[in-house]
């Protein structure tokens, strides 16, 4: 039996685009013959205290409203010297919900901070009928102290991953989508699910 038995057609629960290519790339090699189905529902309000719960919040909305089984993940980048922020806050840190602004907003706070410890963090989940399966992972590194890199998305410019050079931005989708937190998470998740 493979997972595409069980589960033919997934939901992919989320509306970044950037996401969705990412986890198509993650997925796709993982989940032979599963049909992935991009969600066009309502967004459901993430009120949750944590990746987890945040993750599981979009899944349950994707299932609810399409029956299918749903793919989720709640993600961000947490920042030692900020205490953690923007955490779960990630997406909305500016205020306007722009990448960009989140950046500058980033690159502001840590100005002149020599502590540059962040990590990204990864809540992937499966929600389906019979069961649930949940994995979380990071991935981390440093804040840097300019945007670098044209590739990637949201935060990946001002984070160089631990080991590397570049930014995350100046990766390849491969080589990030080998290392970072997402590629962890969904392989992880699918080990559960029988991948
Ligand atoms: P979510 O869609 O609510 O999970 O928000 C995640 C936010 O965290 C995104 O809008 C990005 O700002 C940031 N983020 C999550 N994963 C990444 C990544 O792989 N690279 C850069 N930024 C990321």
């Amino acid at each position: 039996m493979t997972v595409a038995d069980h589960f033919p057609r997934i939901v992919l629960a989320t509306g970044n685009a950037h996401k969705i290519a990412e986890l198509r790339a993650i997925l796709e090699p993982l989940l032979p013959g599963v049909e992935l189905v991009p969600y066009g529902g309502p967004s459901p309000v993430e009120d949750g205290s944590t990746f987890l719960a945040n993750a599981l919040i979009k899944a349950r909305a994707a299932h609810e409203a399409t029956g299918l089984p749903a793919l989720a993940d709640d993600s961000g980048i947490a920042v030692t010297a900020l205490g953690g922020a923007p955490g779960i806050h990630s997406a909305r840190y500016a205020g306007t919900g722009r990448d960009d602004d989140n950046r500058a907003l980033l690159l502001t706070r840590m100005a002149g901070e020599t502590d540059r410890r962040a990590h990204f963090v990864c809540a992937a989940v499966l929600v389906a009928d019979v069961a649930s399966f949940e994995a979380v992972a990071e991935w981390p590194g440093e804040v840097l102290t300019e945007a670098e890199g044209e590739g990637g998305f949201g935060y990946d410019p001002v984070f160089r991953p631990a080991g590397e050079h570049r930014s995350a931005a100046a990766m390849t989708a491969e080589e990030k989508n080998g290392s970072s937190h997402r590629g962890l998470a969904f392989r992880a998740l699918a080990e559960r699910i029988g991948a």
